[in-house]
């Protein structure tokens, strides 16, 4: 189903050599480890130097966890620590401030565009119900003269196109995406006539677009989009994108009613979640599907924007259902108890 880590690790291995020159200087997006330099990184610590930290430092500082800097070495010092360490904990990772084997390939499944920001955060423990959804910082949403509920329109850009999905499956696969969100919140979505009028424009684009988030090729980044109300929604022409694993068998094929859903959680305020089964979580493996909306995620939107009066979600009919069970478990057993009463008082007296 998924990508072996070995076999991530050799294709990594030959877009590092064949890009390497061009990203020395760069961001890094893709982390590159082979199977003789994980050990090196597994077993690092604070204070230690070896060659190849820097990439590191470079993703970090990508995604939001390392403030920009020129010259990362390949020290492990205490910033780099420390950032490890919120990644870890951003991603739901076991908190070590290593590279340990899990952070390693975390970092290196494909995921979001978007930093992982943690300024506006959202959250809540409860006995059976943790949250961890994010928003923008700011809490920004549509507002749309706060009229409730809410009409969005969205388009595609007919320059900015792929051509190995036809734009009806690309069509369909986006009005699936978009309804996911719908059918929880007061907001609808139509697509525009006119893409030059709609408030979320669409596009698959390749390298550097002019927005200063180039994207990287195949795998890495796969899409981004900017929070509200700006409605871009970005996504890497170069992936192999699928709308169904039968007919495109692709190794590095990536579903793109997921990330189109992630992306559209984006449009509407959320950031990325810690929680691996939400889809706002930044990362998605080749091959992965992640579309249905979690928990968290709802609770997330619902929170910006209240809640789809048709809404009832799965979790409440479930907890109705158990808790029918449980009256009619009590019911029965109160039942029981009086025949068994009665008979044990009939046999009584005949005895
Ligand atoms: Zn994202
Ligand atoms: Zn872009």
């Amino acid at each position: 189903m998924f990508l072996s880590l070995r076999h991530s690790f050799m294709f990594l291995v030959t877009l590092f050599l064949t890009s390497k020159a061009s990203l020395q200087d760069a961001p890094v997006t893709k982390i590159s480890v082979t199977n003789r330099n994980i050990q090196s990184f597994t077993n690092a610590g604070r204070g230690n130097i070896i060659t190849g930290i820097s990439q590191f430092k470079r993703y970090l500082s990508r995604f939001g966890y390392l403030k920009n800097n020129d010259a990362f070495s390949d020290k492990f010092d205490a910033s780099f620590e420390s950032a490890l360490i919120k990644y870890q904990r951003n991603l739901g990772l076991q908190v070590t401030g290593k590279l340990d084997s899990n952070t390693v390939s975390q970092m290196i499944t494909p995921r979001c565009g978007v930093p992982d920001t943690r300024k506006t955060r959202h959250h809540q423990n409860r006995i059976h119900n943790t949250t961890h959804f994010v928003y923008f910082p700011g809490k920004p949403r549509w507002s749309h003269d706060n009229d409730m509920p809410m009409t969005l329109t969205y388009g595609f850009s007919r320059d900015y196109m792929i051509h190995k999905l036809s734009l009806q499956e690309i069509r369909e696969t986006f009005k699936r995406a978009f309804s996911r969100w719908s059918s929880v919140i007061p907001v609808s979505f139509v697509e525009a006539e006119d893409y030059g009028f709609a408030d979320i424009k669409i596009g698959f684009y390749s390298g550097d677009h002019g927005d200063g988030e180039p994207f990287d090729g195949v795998l890495g980044v796969l899409a981004h989009s900017f929070s509200p109300e700006i409605g871009r929604l970005h996504l890497d022409a170069a992936e192999t994108w699928a709308v169904d694993f039968k007919v495109t068998k692709s190794e590095v094929a990536v579903d793109l009613e997921s990330v189109a859903t992630h992306e559209i959680g984006h449009l509407l305020g959320l950031s990325h979640s810690s929680v691996k089964e939400a889809v706002m979580y930044p990362s998605l493996r080749p091959r992965d599907k992640r579309a249905d909306l979690n928990i968290d995620d709802i609770k997330g939107v619902q929170s910006l924007y209240g809640s789809n009066p048709n809404f009832r979600s799965q979790w409440s009919l479930e907890s109705d259902i158990s808790a029918n069970h449980g009256e009619k478990f009590g019911v029965d057993t109160f039942r029981l108890f009086i025949i068994g009463l009665i008979i044990v008082i009939a046999l009584f007296y005949i005895i």
